[in-house]
């Protein structure tokens, strides 16, 4: 049986929005949490990442480049679960808006995608890996993240 609950969280191309609300998470339930859970990666919470033999990867944002997509696969192969959260990283918007722009405007950011080294089109986490489960919202909704949160520790033998 475990102790903890090996959890990394990732943010690729997004606001961030969901790791604001995560933390704002800790405010509530860190006391209990710390006890339950080794924080493997987050760099919210510390510069030390080590993101190997995860039970539980939470993705963030929409992923924009072929560095990210490489990223990407390497924590789907260190993680027992991964899961997306928050719009950008469950269905790509609003991240992948520039997906939907005409040839004129396509044309007019094509030297930003160079520069940075974008793809051409924004990608979901799941036309890369594959998606245990999803957090919805636009925010990720706190709700659905600690029932989730709650399930995993229940799965994984931590409570
Ligand atoms: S889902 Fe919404 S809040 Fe989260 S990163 Fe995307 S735009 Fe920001």
């Amino acid at each position: 049986m475990n102790n903890k609950l090996k959890i990394g969280w990732f943010s690729f191309s997004c606001s961030e929005d969901s790791t604001i609300i995560f933390t704002e998470l800790l405010n509530d339930y860190y006391l209990e949490w710390r006890n339950l859970i080794d924080f493997r990666s987050m760099l919210i919470l510390q510069k030390k990442s080590n993101p190997v033999d995860l039970d539980v990867a939470f993705i963030e944002g929409a992923i924009t480049s072929k560095s990210q997509e490489k990223k990407l696969l390497t924590i789907r192969n260190n993680a027992k679960k991964l899961v997306a959260v928050g719009s950008c990283a469950v269905i790509g918007m609003p991240s992948s808006q520039r997906n939907t722009f005409q040839k004129d405007l396509k044309g007019e950011i094509n030297n930003v995608l160079i520069t940075f080294d974008y793809t051409q089109n924004v990608k979901k986490v799941a036309d890369i890996v594959r998606v245990d489960d999803t957090v919805a919202g636009c925010p990720m909704n706190e709700a659905q993240f600690l029932e989730l949160i709650n399930r995993y520790f229940k799965e994984f033998g931590i409570k």
